[in-house]
Order: C-alpha cells, then sequence, then structure tokens
C-alpha cells in the first residue's frame, strides 16, 4: 500500500511503499480517509525528531486521522464495517501504574510509543490496523470535523487539568460563581481555536491573543462563538487591567509563557500546551517577582501533553456541543482540505495560511 514515508533524523517526506498490513484476529482494519497536519509533522518531516519502528528506518507519518472500517477480526468486539472511526495516538509502556490503567498520557517510564511519532507506524497510509481498544467511534454528524477530535482530545486534557486546579478553591457544590469564569487563550492556531471554543462551550468569557488583526478566519470564528480577540504584536498591555482564572497557552513561546503569567488572576491557572524550544538563549525573567505572585495569589502553572480516549470521548461530546451553539464553526478551523499526493507542497513548501491543513487519502 502507498504511505507518506519520513525516515529520521533525516530530513523529507515520500510517498512510497509498505507493507499493507492484516489484521489479528483481535483487530480491526481501517481505511484511512483524512489525516490532519500539525507542527509535530512538520517537526518531523525536518528532521527534528521521530523515532521508526524497531528494526526500521522509515516511519509512516500522521497521527491526526479518520477513517472507515473495512474489515473487523473475530474477537474484535464494538465495531462494524462502515464505521467511521478515530484511533488515539499513544500505546503505553506496559509497566507503569498509569499504562495499565489506559491513561498512558500520564506514563512515568517514558517507554511509551506514538503512532506517527515514536516507534510506532502512523495514519498517513491507506489502511492501518488496530485494537478497538485504541479506537473511537464517530457519529454520523462529525465526519466532517473528527479529524479535529486528536488535537481536539490534547485540548480536552489540557483543560481538565486546568479546571481541576481551579476546583481546588472547593466552592460550595450547587452554587453558583458569582460571575463568569474568565480565560484567556494564547495563539489562535488549531489547538488555540479549539481550546476557545471548549472554554466558551464550558461557559468561561474567553479572550483570544494573536499576532494578527480582526480580518483572519481565526478572527471571525472567535466572534462567532462569542469570543474576545486581540492582536499583541505590540503586547499584552492592549487587554488593559485584565486578569484571568484560566490562562491557556498554545504557542510554544517560553517568553510568552512568563508575560501570561502576569496575567493570571487571584488563585488562577496557567495551563501550558505548546511545547517551547529548549536550546533556545537564555531567558531573563523577573523571577522573584512571578513566584511572589505565584504564592501570595495562589496561583499554577501546568504543563499538560497527550490524551487518553476518554478525552477523545469528550471531545465527541463537545462537538455535538459546538454544533447546538455554534453550527458548523468546528468543520470550519478546517481551512485547507488536500489530496495526500499533494504532500510535498503541503509539508515541505511555506506552511499555508489558514487554521488546519489536512490531507484526503485514497485517490
Ligand atoms: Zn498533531
Ligand atoms: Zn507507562
Amino acid at each position: 500500500m502507498r504511505a507518506l514515508l519520513v525516515t529520521p533524523p533525516k530530513a523529507g517526506v515520500r510517498l512510497g511503499e509498505t507493507a499493507e498490513p492484516a489484521p489479528g484476529r483481535d483487530e480491526v482494519k481501517v481505511r484511512v480517509t483524512e489525516c490532519g497536519l500539525c507542527g509535530t509533522d512538520r517537526d518531523i518531516v525536518a528532521g527534528k525528531y521521530g523515532t521508526p519502528p524497531e528494526g526500521r528506518t522509515d516511519l509512516v507519518l500522521g497521527h491526526e486521522n479518520l477513517g472507515k472500517v473495512i474489515e473487523v477480526g473475530a474477537e474484535a468486539r464494538g465495531f462494524h464495517v462502515g464505521d467511521d472511526v478515530v484511533a488515539t495516538v499513544r500505546r503505553g509502556c506496559g509497566v507503569c501504574r498509569f499504562c495499565r490503567t489506559q491513561r498512558s498520557d500520564f506514563c512515568e517510564t517514558g517507554f511509551f510509543t506514538e503512532r506517527g511519532i515514536k516507534g510506532r507506524d502512523g495514519y498517513l497510509s491507506e489502511y492501518y490496523v488496530e485494537r478497538p481498544e485504541y479506537l473511537v467511534r464517530v457519529p454520523r454528524p462529525h465526519r466532517l470535523s473528527a479529524v479535529l477530535l486528536e488535537p481536539l482530545s490534547v485540548v480536552e486534557k489540557a483543560v481538565t487539568q486546568g479546571t481541576r486546579v481551579l476546583d481546588r478553591m472547593e466552592i460550595a457544590p450547587g452554587k453558583a460563581p458569582n460571575r463568569p469564569r474568565k480565560a484567556l487563550v494564547a495563539g489562535t492556531g488549531a489547538i488555540g481555536m479549539l481550546a476557545a471554543l471548549v472554554l466558551a462551550s464550558e461557559e468561561f468569557e474567553v479572550t483570544a491573543v494573536d499576532r494578527h488583526g480582526d480580518k483572519t478566519p481565526a478572527a471571525t470564528r472567535l466572534s462567532t462563538i462569542g469570543a474576545h480577540h486581540f492582536n499583541v504584536s505590540a503586547g499584552l498591555s492592549v487587554l488593559g487591567e485584565q486578569r484571568f482564572d484560566l490562562v491557556f497557552d498554545a504557542t510554544g513561546s517560553a517568553v510568552l509563557d512568563f508575560d501570561l503569567t502576569s496575567r493570571l488572576g487571584t488563585n488562577g491557572v496557567l495551563v501550558v500546551t505548546g511545547i517551547p524550544y529548549g536550546g533556545g538563549p537564555m531567558l531573563s525573567v523577573p523571577g522573584g517577582e512571578i513566584l511572589r505572585r505565584l504564592v501570595l495569589q495562589n496561583q499554577a502553572i501546568v504543563g499538560s501533553v497527550n490524551a487518553n480516549r476518554r478525552y477523545f470521548e469528550a471531545g465527541l461530546r463537545h462537538l455535538t456541543d459546538f454544533r447546538r451553539r455554534w453550527g458548523t464553526v468546528a468543520e470550519q478551523l478546517i481551512s485547507h482540505r488536500r489530496p495526500w499526493t499533494d504532500y510535498g507542497s503541503v509539508l515541505l513548501g511555506a506552511r499555508p495560511e489558514g487554521i488546519k491543513t489536512v490531507l484526503t487519502i485514497g485517490n
């Protein structure tokens, strides 16, 4: 079968041939219909990371996936031919207490694998096989947005982490808070936009910031969901005196992350999902001031990565709520759908403008 192959740590990507997998008795075979692309894929293509499966030099790229079940092994339960499915990405180490209880996103050993990223083939191929426990069935109405479910799962976990921290104030159960909770989202790529949607759906008053004006597709979608938008290319001061209960970073900028701590309200939490480059120059930040505020105002900074299956399921519930509230806004985040044979211009050329690029497979 055809597949998009990378050979890390060599840069580059090619459409090549690889063995078509046959499902075991407890596995399901899926024909891939589309895959979303993100910064992780671009980094792998650039040779920055990515690990082939053991004993191989190449790796099938792709982790944001959607496909259709075409074959069900005799002992594979819960799926039928024709089901639309999304597969999770991480596979546990099999040893630690989290991986042994379906929470490999909290793996303690680091010996997990990830499809399309670390030690396991991804989904940018005509077919893949997988065990049912790693598959999530997509209801029909979400078919056009379901390729966003993997990045949405990452957001679901991160927002859950943040709200758990906020819950530590133990507001009396059943008592409505006396004002809406305020959230600030930094970055309006797919992760930032999905975070804005989830937080708005959870009744946060949402403000999102990026380095663009009000005419972009992201700004337009933000106004659709009733979120505020600010261009912070000249700094966070455009936000005036505003502070926030939950600040969600989706930029990967360490400088901005430290700056964002100044926007935390009393008892606030900064959730960091963007991955800063670790080898950059030393930063000069007011460390004493940041930690002083952290203590005196009960603030927290929490990092969040990956997501387990229950966050994919939470994502499906939110897709239903997004549709109820705002119509097709989720599928509008997919700005480009291109045939996967165009992989060269999409993955090797300049990054396309817009929120999410999706490669369609099977032509
Ligand atoms: Zn991704
Ligand atoms: Zn583990």
